[in-house]
């Protein structure tokens, strides 16, 4: 299969800098980013690509071998099997967590794995809840089930059995990296035997088998706030993975669906409603009941109100996120004009344009005649 070109897959020059290539690679990653993709195997592909481009020549020693060589320089390399490009989707935010951190809010550390053995912060959850209209007007508490990967509580997160000590990996001498030469160059992978760690476990701990850490499934109570809507994120401080070497949680992101009401049209915090009134009703005005989200409110219509009127509700809408108070529930009107009359509602009519001077076209002999047989 033939590959792109690295440069031409970053829309950037040959010679790009870094800010420069982290710039355009950003771009295209939130471009293609999966999450606003969702299911698009071509935007995953594209997402793919250019995390495997930037990962080339963001590296001085692998752009200088592409330079040189093109995508022949970077193939074999022996041991850890060189470069292949990346299996998944978590290798890749693992690898560049950074350049999506300030795009989705998310902390560094997302992926957990770490080239160097200091404390790591555990990777941010997200969750997706859907909730009812009326739940997202009223508020609500819910209670979810999160799978957690926890710090072993026997081995404090080593992985090694109580009473014995991660030792440093031979292949690498605790470097977590080995380097080759291949002709001129010197190439470095991550170490196959401890996976960057440099260290590596003789005793695995029984209670992780050796990874450090546990699934578990947490209950996590989440107070969602009146006035939420679809896209709305809440974010729940420390109840993210654990961190691995004594290092802070992530965060639990709740991303919240809402769905839409059966009554109300809504427009951020305000609610539109759409009431169709008798044409006399309008003309002579009249009372009748909206619903709200409370109590039904009793509505005046002045006389001479038109199609397309708004009548505004002052604080009937729903809660504002930000700021205080509610939003108005607006009720558009709209005026229905009887499709059928009886021979005495149409007589009253007529004298009715009599009155006010306007031609109308009579009822005749005919109508009369088929309003006795229809
Ligand atoms: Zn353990
Ligand atoms: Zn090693």
């Amino acid at each position: 299969m033939s590959k792109r070109d690295y440069y031409e897959v970053l829309e950037v020059a040959r010679t790009a800098d870094q800010p420069e290539l982290k710039k355009a690679y950003r771009k295209l990653a939130m471009q293609f980013h999966p999450d606003r993709n969702p299911g698009d195997d071509v935007a995953e592909a594209r997402f793919k690509e250019a995390a495997e481009a930037y990962e080339v020549l963001s590296n001085a020693e692998k752009r200088a071998l592409y330079d040189r060589f093109g995508h022949e320089g970077l193939r074999g390399g022996g041991g850890g099997g060189g470069h292949a490009g990346f299996s998944s989707m978590d290798d890749i935010f693992s690898q560049f967590g950074d350049i999506f951190g300030d795009m989705f809010g998310f902390g560094g550390g997302g992926g957990g794995r770490r080239a160097s053995g200091g404390p790591a912060r555990g990777a941010d959850l997200r969750y997706d809840l859907e909730l009812s209209f009326e739940e997202s007007a009223f508020g609500t508490a819910r209670t979810i089930k999160i799978p957690r990967r926890t710090e072993c509580v026997t081995c404090s997160g080593s992985g090694a059995k109580p009473g014995t000590q991660p030792v440093t990996c031979q292949m690498c001498a605790g470097r977590g990296q080995i380097h080759h030469s291949q002709g001129f160059f010197t190439l470095s992978s991550t170490c196959p035997q401890c996976h960057g760690a440099g260290k590596q476990i003789t005793d695995a701990c029984e209670t992780c088998h050796g990874q450090g850490a546990t699934q578990e499934e947490k209950e996590v109570s989440v107070k969602v706030p009146a006035g939420v809507d679809t896209g709305t994120r809440l974010r729940l401080r420390a109840e993210g993975q654990s961190g691995s070497r004594g290092g802070p949680p992530g965060d639990l992101y709740v991303f919240l669906y809402v769905q839409p009401s059966d009554v109300f049209e809504r427009d951020g915090a305000d609610l539109h409603i759409r009431a169709d009134i008798p044409f006399v009703q309008a003309t002579l005005g009249c009372e009748f009941e909206v619903p709200t989200l409370g109590e039904k409110h009793t509505l005046v219509v002045k006389p001479g109100t038109q199609h397309g009127d708004k009548l505004t509700l002052r604080n009937e809408g729903l809660a504002r996120l930000t700021g205080s108070g509610r939003g108005d529930l607006i009720v558009h009107i709209g005026i229905l004009i009887p499709q059928k009359l009886t021979t005495e509602q149409r007589e009253i009519l007529e004298q009715f344009a009599e009155v006010s001077g306007f031609a109308v076209k009579k009822s005749g002999f005919f109508d009369k005649l088929k309003e006795k047989i229809g």
